[in-house]
């Protein structure tokens, strides 16, 4: 559907996707509100790696370099086996000249205030649960529900989640989310005092990795193929179990944690992708649309991708779905095939896959950068937003 100049724009939930979409619709012109059904804008989840395509969709809203300077740089480390041998190395530098900048690592609640500071005060309404009642079509505008009554809107970004309400109201045939077969833990300790570099470490249906951030912390996440639904009451104690006697500094990074500070996800993905990003006046955008494994790191990078697609397409939201359906589904095949080898729970499979990623590496020192090709390397079509810009001048497809 073509639609002219959507000018009332309504943001469904004020996660990263939510308030980059906000950002980029704002800065384009348009009078945003978002709703945060959340009491406040704190982040769901420590920290979060940005790759080069998402800090130059940063950079189209003036604030790219901003977070490359509150960011650790990644990519000087490499994998390793639970006894510490190293299988492959990574170089930050030539991952940099490789993709045009930086993969960086930040803490999300800087990532999120910087995009909430793009906004004017009074766009983001917290405490704010909304309800897609109308998508709307060419002739009459979409309707969202709110605890304050309803607002009319000429587009709807459904930003709302994995487990987004507006999908299953746009797209009631599809089938929805299916687990992943595992679990992740996250983690952010102040520094152990155990000097290491940056890994990733692969066992058997395992994995954990543990990198800086630059204010003196350390991240750690980790991941073991199990059910869904399990939970303990000490959510500490399973990544003790499974990660406790792996090489340093994996157990002072456990011994600073307490079980409060360990953050627990099953993952999951949709079971197949959506037909379309947008239907009438709604575009879905983020984990909404497409939710992937974090094996590629790459779920919140593409919301921020989405969101100045999104902006940059308002106005033609078919636009929209074909500039994204086709490289969020890739990557998302992407990701489900990164952790059917880093998951991998077989035993003799797991010591064929290490021989393997050895030879690799000596072969082609750059196999593991060469993962990021095609995503890390994207760019976007339109130019930064200069401040107080308008959408009439940002090339919408009208
Ligand atoms: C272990 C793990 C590690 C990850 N690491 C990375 C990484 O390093 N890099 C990366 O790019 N990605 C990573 N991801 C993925 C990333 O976290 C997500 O893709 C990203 O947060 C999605 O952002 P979003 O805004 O689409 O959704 P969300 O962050 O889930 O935000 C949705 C918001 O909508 C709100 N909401 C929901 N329903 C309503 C409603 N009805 N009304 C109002 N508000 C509503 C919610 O409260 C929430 O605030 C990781 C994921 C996991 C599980």
């Amino acid at each position: 559907m073509s639609q002219s100049r959507p000018h009332r724009v309504v943001v469904i939930g004020g996660g990263i996707g939510g308030l980059a979409a906000a950002a980029a619709l704002h800065l384009s012109g348009r009078q945003v509100t978002v709703l945060e059904r959340a009491r406040s804008l704190e982040p769901v989840g420590a920290a979060i790696s940005l790759s080069p395509n998402a800090l130059r969709a940063l950079d189209v809203l003036g604030v790219g370099d901003r977070i490359r300077d509150l960011a650790a740089w990644q990519g000087a480390g490499g994998l390793r086996t639970p006894g510490g041998r190293w299988l492959a190395r990574t170089d930050a530098a030539a991952a940099a000249r490789r993709f045009g900048g930086p993969l960086v690592l930040l803490h999300r609640a800087t990532l999120v205030d910087t995009l909430a500071g793009l906004l004017p005060p009074g766009t983001v309404r917290t405490d704010a649960p909304a309800q897609l009642t109308d998508p709307g079509d060419a002739h009459r505008p979409a309707r969202v529900s709110t605890p304050d009554g309803e607002l009319e809107a000429d587009l709807v970004v459904a930003a709302d989640g994995i487990r987004s309400a507006t999908r299953r109201t746009l797209f009631p045939a599809h089938p929805g989310l299916v687990h992943s077969g595992f679990t992740t833990w996250r983690i952010v300790v102040p520094d152990p005092g155990v000097p290491f570099a940056s890994h990733e470490t692969w066992g058997t249906g395992r994995i954990w990795g543990t990198h800086p951030l630059k204010d003196g912390q350390v991240y750690a996440y980790a991941a073991a193929v199990t059910p869904a639904g399990r939970r303990t009451a000490d959510e500490r104690a399973e990544p003790v179990r499974l990660f406790g006697r792996w090489h340093d500094p994996i157990p002072a990074v456990l011994a600073a944690v307490g079980p409060e500070d360990v953050l627990r996800h099953d993952v999951h993905h949709l079971a197949a992708p959506l037909p379309a990003f947008h239907h009438g006046r709604v575009a879905l955008l983020g984990d909404a649309a497409h939710p992937m494994p974090p094996t590629v790191g790459q779920g919140g990078n593409q919301a921020v991708e989405d969101a100045v697609v999104l902006a940059h397409h308002a106005g033609d939201l078919a636009a929209y779905t074909a500039a994204r359906l086709p490289r969020t589904s890739d990557i998302t095949r992407r990701a489900l095939r990164v952790a059917r080898v880093n998951l991998l729970n077989s035993r003799a499979a797991a010591a064929v896959r290490d021989v393997l990623m050895v030879a690799l590496s000596r072969i082609r020192p750059d196999a593991l950068l060469r993962g990021f090709d095609g995503i890390a390397d994207w760019r976007p079509e339109q130019p930064p937003y200069a401040a107080g810009r308008t959408g009439a001048t940002t090339g919408e497809h009208t």
